[in-house]
């Protein structure tokens, strides 16, 4: 039954500013019993979870294969079931590129009550962050997330990049270190702008962020010459170009 089951909170905790993080989660870190965590959320929120709370790292098991996100999903559905509340929490928003949707499939299936808890996703917060809304009324009425897969040994990524490289809107781009000259590669096939602005903002948020900007033919050579890594997005529209006028906002934590 599951009124005697806890319950779990599906929570995102923002792009790793901690006072980016919502009121709401925030509450609940101090409250849970139990906090299931990826490193996306990042050490200075980590860092506020009780000594007496249960944590355990769910990255440990992530390898981006089946099985672990199971095993994942098992040790969350068990905690709930011994009556605990669990706070199952990820890097910006728990829905967006996260695999909150499966996991939230998975606790309604296993009878298990939960509540998404929404957080500010770095979609929006790290280009915010980096001096480039998503945004703006000179240049975009569109705006698309993009991820793709990380494993550059695959031919496919399964994205219509033509109709990418047609649409006439920002893209931003998730997980796309490893991938970033290939989906370059792609949008230029099809005949996007080489001289279109592009942006790649590691750690967005964070006091260590950095960000590097170019155009759509040269980013993944600077990201190369720069030695990016995870994790990072990637912007290309001409909302990049704000970015000399509205300039960086750092962090201090
Ligand atoms: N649910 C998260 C995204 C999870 S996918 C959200 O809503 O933000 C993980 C990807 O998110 C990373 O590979 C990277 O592309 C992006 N990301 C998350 N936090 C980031 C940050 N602080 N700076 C740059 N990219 C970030």
């Amino acid at each position: 039954m599951s009124e005697k089951y806890g319950k779990v909170y599906l929570a995102g905790s923002g792009p790793g500013d901690p006072d980016l993080m919502t009121v709401k989660v925030r509450r609940l870190i101090d409250e849970v019993d139990v906090v299931v965590y990826d490193q996306l959320p990042g050490e200075a929120i980590l860092r506020l979870i009780p000594d007496k709370t249960e944590k355990i790292d769910a990255g440990k098991y992530a390898d981006n294969h089946t099985l672990t996100q199971d095993k994942i999903n098992e040790v969350i559905v068990e905690k709930a079931r011994e009556g605990k509340t669990v706070l199952r929490l990820k890097g910006g928003d728990p829905y967006v590129f996260g695999r909150g949707g499966e996991e939230a499939e998975e606790l309604v299936k296993a009878g298990v009550s939960f509540e998404v808890v929404p957080g500010i996703t770095s979609a929006v917060a790290v280009p915010a962050y980096a001096g480039i809304p998503v945004t703006h009324r000179d240049s975009n009425s569109m705006v698309t997330f993009i991820t793709g897969h990380e494993d550059p040994t695959k031919e496919e990524t399964g994205l219509n990049w033509q109709l990418l490289a047609q649409f006439d809107g920002t893209l931003v781009i998730f997980m796309g270190v490893k991938m970033l000259k290939r989906n370059c590669d792609e949008l230029l096939k099809y005949g996007k702008d080489p001289k279109t602005p592009a942006a790649l903002i590691e750690r967005g948020t964070r006091p260590d962020q950095r960000v590097t900007v170019g155009t759509l033919s040269n980013i993944s050579a600077l990201a190369e010459e720069r030695n990016v890594k995870a994790p990072a997005i990637t912007v290309i529209g001409d909302v990049v170009r704000l970015h000399d006028i509205l300039g960086e906002q750092i962090s201090k934590y």
